[in-house]
C-alpha cells in the first residue's frame, strides 16, 4: 500500500509538474512574443523620425545584423533593403505586413522558416509620402526554445522528482502508518481516518454477527458434545477419507482406547477387516450393519453414509451393546426348545400308559396302577404350564396388582401346603418370626415362598427338618428358608436359578419338580428389588435367604 501511495504522489507529481512547465513555457513564450513585437514597433517608430529627417542616408548608415529594414514603394518595388543595398529583390506588394500597411497604415506578421527553428517578425508602417518602411528580426522557434531551455527544466524536473521523491515517502508512511496500528478487535476506538469510518463501522457489525455466529457455533459444539458424551451408545463421525473426526466416550471405551483416536484412520484404530467390508458397503450403499463380540459384550455396529447436497462427506458409525437382546433371544430359544421337550416326556409317558390300557395290555388289577400314573404325569403337565405361564408373565414384566401381604402369614400357608409331603417324609417344618407386612404382588410372594419351601422338603431326606423364619427388620423384610437336606454343590449354586437347571435330574423328576422353581422365585424377587443369597454345604443343609425392601 505504501508503494501504492508512493507511486500515485509521484504520478500526481510528475503529471503537474509537466503541465506547469507547458503552461509555464507557452506563457513565457507569448510573453516574450509579444515583449519582441512592441519592441519592434518602437524601434520602427524611432526608425520612421530619423528616416523622414535623413531620407536614405539614414539607413545607408546602419550596421545592425539584427534587425533588417526594408524600404517598400507605393507599387510594392524595394526601395532600399539594409541587407541586399538597392539590388532588385521581388515585389514585397503581396506580403502580409506590406498589404496591411499600405491598407491600414500598418501591419505585421510572423514567418518561419523552412526547418521551422527560426521565425522571422515583420512589423511594416505606412509614411507619409504613401512609401512602407518595414522592420524585421528574425527569433528562435518554440521548438528552439524549449530545446534551449532543456536543460535547466531536466534540472527542475529532476530536484523536483527527488524532492517529491523524499516528500511522497514521508507521505506514503505517514498516511498508512495510523492504517498498520488500526486495532480491529474494537473498531470504533480507532480515531484515524473520518474516511474510514463506514468501513470501520462495517467491519465493527461484521465482527458483531461473526461473534454471535460463533457463540452459537460454540453452544451447539458443547450441547452436541454433552449429548454423544451422555449416550451409552457409540457415536465415531468419519470423513469421507476415513478419518475420526469425533468420538464418543462410549465408543472409546468399546474401542478400549486410552487416548483420542481423533485426526486418525479409523480403520488403523480398529484394524478389522469385517468392519473395513462394513464401511465399505456402507458408502456404495448408504447403509451397512454387523454384529460382532468384544470382551465377552455383543455389539451391533451400523454405519450410515452421509450427504451434503448430494456429496458423500463421510459416515457416521453408531454401536450399540446387544447383549441384553442376543442373551434374552437365546434364553428364548432355549426355553422354547427345553419346553418342548419337558412337555414331551410326561405326554409320552401319557400316551404308552394310554395306549396299553388301549390295547388291554394291562391286567385288570394294574389298570388302576396306571391310571395313578397318567394322573401324576398329567399333574407334572399342569405344573409345569403353570410354572411357564407364570415365567412368562414375569417376563413380560407385566403390571401386577399390589397390595399389603403379611409374609409370616404366607409362610404359614406355604407350609400347610407342604405339610402332607413333609408328614410322609417324616420331615418337621416349623415356621418362626414375627407378623411382617410388606407391600407387593401376593401371589408372587407366595410363589417364592411355596417354591422354597416345596424345594426344602423335596431335596431333604426323611426324618430331616425345615425351617421358615420372617424377620421385620427397619427397611425390609427377610426370608430364611432352612433344610437339613442333600446340599447343592458350590459350582452348582450359581446355576440353580437358571430355566430348567437340576443338579440331579432323575431326583428332581421323581419328586415332581420342573426345573422352573428358582428361576420363578428369582424374577419375583426381582420384581420386588430384592436380593437372594444361597449358603449350601452338601450333604448337610441349605439355607436361601430373600431380602425384600418394604
Ligand atoms: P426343581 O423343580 O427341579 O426343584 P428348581 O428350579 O426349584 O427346580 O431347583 C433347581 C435345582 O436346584 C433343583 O433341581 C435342585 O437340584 C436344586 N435345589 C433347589 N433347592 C434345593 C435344596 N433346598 N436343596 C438341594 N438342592 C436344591
Amino acid at each position: 500500500m505504501t508503494r501504492k501511495i508512493f507511486n500515485s504522489i509521484i504520478m500526481v507529481a510528475g503529471a503537474v509538474l509537466l503541465a506547469s512547465t507547458v503552461i509555464i513555457m507557452g506563457f513565457l513564450y507569448s510573453y516574450l512574443e509579444k515583449v519582441r513585437g512592441d519592441d519592434l514597433k518602437n524601434e520602427l517608430e524611432l526608425l520612421i523620425t530619423a528616416f523622414e529627417e535623413d531620407g536614405i542616408s539614414y539607413l545607408e548608415k546602419i550596421q545592425s545584423e539584427h534587425y533588417r529594414i526594408t524600404w517598400i514603394g507605393t507599387d510594392g518595388e524595394v526601395l532600399y533593403d539594409t541587407v541586399t543595398g538597392t539590388a532588385s529583390i521581388e515585389n514585397h506588394l503581396e506580403r502580409e505586413e506590406v498589404k496591411n500597411a499600405f491598407a491600414i497604415g500598418e501591419g505585421k506578421s510572423n514567418r518561419y522558416s523552412d526547418t521551422l527553428f527560426e521565425k522571422t517578425m515583420y512589423y511594416a508602417k505606412k509614411l507619409e509620402d504613401g512609401t512602407v518602411l518595414r522592420i524585421s528580426v528574425s527569433t528562435s522557434s518554440v521548438g528552439v526554445l524549449v530545446f534551449g531551455m532543456l536543460q535547466p527544466i531536466m534540472a527542475v524536473i529532476l530536484i523536483t522528482f527527488i524532492i517529491s521523491g523524499i516528500l511522497a515517502d514521508r507521505a506514503s508512511k505517514r498516511i498508512v502508518k495510523p492504517l498498520n496500528g488500526l486495532d480491529l478487535d474494537a473498531p470504533l476506538d480507532n480515531e484515524i481516518y473520518e474516511e474510514l469510518s463506514p468501513l470501520l463501522n462495517k467491519i465493527n457489525r461484521k465482527k458483531r454477527k461473526i461473534k454471535t455466529q460463533l457463540k452459537e457455533i460454540q453452544r451447539q459444539e458443547a450441547e452436541f458434545t454433552q449429548i454423544i458424551g451422555c449416550m451409552n451408545e457409540g457415536l465415531v463421525l468419519i470423513d469421507k477419507d476415513g478419518t475420526v473426526l469425533r468420538i464418543n466416550p462410549a465408543a472409546n471405551k468399546i474401542f478400549s482406547l486410552n487416548e483420542s483416536c481423533v485426526g486418525k484412520n479409523f480403520l488403523t484404530v480398529y484394524r478389522d477387516h469385517e468392519m473395513g467390508l462394513c464401511m465399505k458397503e456402507a458408502e456404495e450403499t448408504g447403509h451397512s450393519e454387523i454384529q460382532q463380540s468384544r470382551f465377552g459384550r455383543e455389539y451391533q455396529f451400523v454405519v450410515n453414509r452421509i450427504e451434503s447436497e448430494g456429496e458423500v462427506i463421510g459416515s457416521v458409525l453408531l454401536i450399540f451393546d446387544v447383549t441384553e437382546r442376543v442373551l434374552a433371544e437365546r434364553n428364548r430359544r432355549e426355553f422354547t426348545a427345553s419346553v418342548s421337550h419337558e412337555l414331551k416326556t410326561p405326554l409320552q409317558g401319557i400316551l404308552g400308559s394310554v395306549e396299553l390300557i388301549e390295547n388291554s395290555m394291562v391286567k385288570p388289577e394294574d389298570v388302576s396302577t396306571f391310571v395313578g400314573h397318567i394322573r401324576k404325569e398329567a399333574q407334572r403337565l399342569v405344573t409345569l404350564v403353570n410354572d411357564v405361564i407364570r415365567l412368562s408373565q414375569l417376563d413380560e414384566r407385566a403390571d401386577m396388582e399390589k397390595e399389603n401381604v403379611d409374609l409370616l402369614k404366607l409362610a404359614a400357608e406355604a407350609s400347610e401346603s407342604i405339610a402332607t409331603v413333609a408328614k410322609n417324609k417324616k420331615i418337621e417344618v416349623q415356621v418362626s418370626g414375627s407378623p411382617t407386612e410388606i407391600c407387593g404382588v401376593k401371589k408372587l410372594l407366595y410363589d417364592i415362598v411355596y417354591n422354597l419351601c416345596d424345594n426344602a422338603v423335596k431335596y431333604t431326606d426323611e426324618g430331616g427338618k425345615v425351617t421358615i423364619d420372617i424377620v421385620d427388620r427397619k427397611n425390609e423384610a427377610v426370608l430364611t428358608v432352612s433344610d437339613t437336606g442333600i446340599g447343592i454343590p458350590n459350582e452348582d449354586i450359581d446355576r440353580i436359578f437358571e430355566r430348567f437347571y437340576r443338579v440331579d435330574k432323575s431326583h428332581s423328576k421323581e419328586t415332581g419338580g420342573t426345573g422352573l422353581g428358582l428361576s420363578i422365585v428369582k424374577h419375583a424377587v426381582a420384581y420386588h428389588h430384592g436380593t437372594i443369597s444361597v449358603h449350601s454345604e452338601v450333604g448337610r443343609g441349605t439355607t436361601i435367604i430373600i431380602e425384600i425392601p418394604k
